[in-house]
Parts: structure tokens; C-alpha cells; sequence
């Protein structure tokens, strides 16, 4: 069975010794599971990842998903209820390209599948199993009725999560979808930072980051990121193709 990482002490010492502030002592309590996840290396001779990218609210970033589009690599996109309301024609484009994008689900309105704390990463907490539970089931309704395949992969806002999550994703059939580079720290890094990480994946990475929103410049290293990728003779998976694997790691050490 999947094997988990529990990261929160890790991160409170990472916290500790980057901040003799103190400002760890305020998260303690913190406990929270962000699972790891990989797929098959390719071998020296054709590396591979799996480009993972979340459509969590907002709009739909154009330069992303033109550049996929045009250099014929697929992806595996994480929409929400919220995000597949508002973005019909990038939908419609998703969909027109069902031999690239995979859709999976990313919940109905971007709420953390967390039921023991109030907040994470500043985002309103689930809080309960019964809000988790519709959360996940809100997702799979709004695909449905975007007429999208039936997901199998389960992502929250945030890819952390409580026990109780995890044991309830798993229950509801998915699979928790981790990752094992974050590109874009939540479209929030300036686009060399994007690119100069994205670049530096390894055969077997799983890579998180966004394509929704087109109005900060992540998106941009993101681009530059694959395309740098995609010349060094990277191939590109999706995790509904690909062997994956969940190994355990140390969070910030
Ligand atoms: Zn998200």
C-alpha cells in the first residue's frame, strides 16, 4: 500500500532553524500529510516525468496550454467545479485533445482535504470529513456533467492532507495524487525560478504546477521549463499511462 509521508516534524525543524523568530512555535500543532509521487524512470536514453498542472480557480493560462497544444505534449490537468465553470473554451480545448490531456479531479471549490486544523497555506480547511467527502464528490459531479472521463486521480487545493482524508480518498476509489517537484510553488515564483527548477527535473519526477493564471509570470518559466525539458529528450507521461510509485521522504531536509 501506498507508503505516506508525515512531514509536519520536518517542517517544523526546517522552520526552526530558518526562523529564530519562533514563528514554528505557532505551528506545533501542524500535523499534515503531503504524499510523494513518482512514475517509472525512462533510462539515460528517454527520461520521462509526468507534467501535472492545476486549474484551481481563475482563468486559464493561454501561453501553458497553447505551448502543450503545439509541441504535442500531454499533461494531466487537476480541474475544479469552480475552475470548469468559468473556462468553457479552454475546456472545449482540453477535451478536443483527448490523446494530450488527462482531467482529473481537483475538488468542486478548491477547499484543503483537512478535518484537524483551520487553515493551510491560508486557505479555509475542509473541516470536517462529511465537507471532505463532498468536496470530492462535488468535483466528480462537475466533470461529469462537463462530460469529461470519470477521474481516478484525487488532488486537493493545497496536496496536503489529513489522515482522515487520505483514508476517505481512498475509500471513495482514487488515488491520492502527490507530486515530486513543485515548479511554481503555487504560481508564485518569478519565471526564472520556474524555469531554472522545471529544468532541473530528473528521469521520474512528478511535476506540480498551475495553468491558472495567466496573469503572473510563473506561467511564463513554466513555458520555458518544458520547452528546455522537451529538447534535452524528456518525454512526458500521464499519470493515468504511467507506473507510478509513492515513496517516503523528508519534507525541508
Ligand atoms: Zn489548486
Amino acid at each position: 500500500m501506498a507508503k505516506i509521508v508525515r512531514s509536519a516534524f520536518a517542517v517544523i525543524t526546517a522552520l526552526l532553524l530558518a526562523s529564530p523568530t519562533g514563528f514554528a512555535a505557532a505551528n506545533e500543532q501542524a500535523h499534515f500529510v503531503e504524499p510523494k509521487l513518482y512514475v517509472t524512470k525512462g533510462g539515460t536514453a528517454a527520461p520521462q516525468v509526468a507534467l501535472t498542472l492545476d486549474a484551481c480557480s481563475g482563468q486559464t493560462d493561454l501561453r501553458i496550454l497553447n505551448t502543450l497544444v503545439e509541441n504535442r505534449i500531454p499533461a494531466t490537468i487537476f480541474v475544479t467545479g469552480r475552475w470548469l465553470r468559468r473556462n468553457a473554451e479552454a475546456l472545449a480545448v482540453l477535451k478536443a485533445h483527448p490523446d494530450l490531456f488527462e482531467l482529473e479531479n481537483h475538488g468542486l471549490n478548491h477547499v484543503p482535504a483537512i478535518d484537524d486544523q483551520p487553515t493551510m497555506f491560508g486557505l479555509k480547511t475542509a473541516g470536517s470529513p462529511e465537507a471532505i467527502r463532498a468536496e470530492i464528490q462535488g468535483g466528480a459531479d462537475a466533470m461529469q456533467a462537463a462530460h469529461t472521463l470519470k477521474p481516478i486521480w484525487y488532488r486537493d487545493a493545497t496536496a496536503r492532507y489529513s489522515d482522515d482524508a487520505i483514508a476517505l480518498i481512498h475509500a471513495m476509489g482514487y488515488r491520492v495524487a502527490g507530486y515530486s517537484l513543485n515548479a511554481d510553488m503555487g504560481a508564485s515564483l518569478m519565471a526564472p525560478q520556474v524555469e531554472k527548477r522545471l529544468s532541473a527535473a530528473k528521469d521520474g519526477d512528478v511535476i506540480i504546477a498551475h495553468i491558472n493564471q495567466p496573469s503572473r509570470v510563473a506561467g511564463e518559466g513554466v513555458v520555458k521549463g518544458i520547452l528546455n525539458l522537451k529538447q534535452k529528450g524528456f518525454r512526458f507521461v500521464r499519470l493515468e499511462d504511467a507506473q507510478e510509485s509513492e515513496k517516503p521522504s523528508q519534507s525541508g531536509v
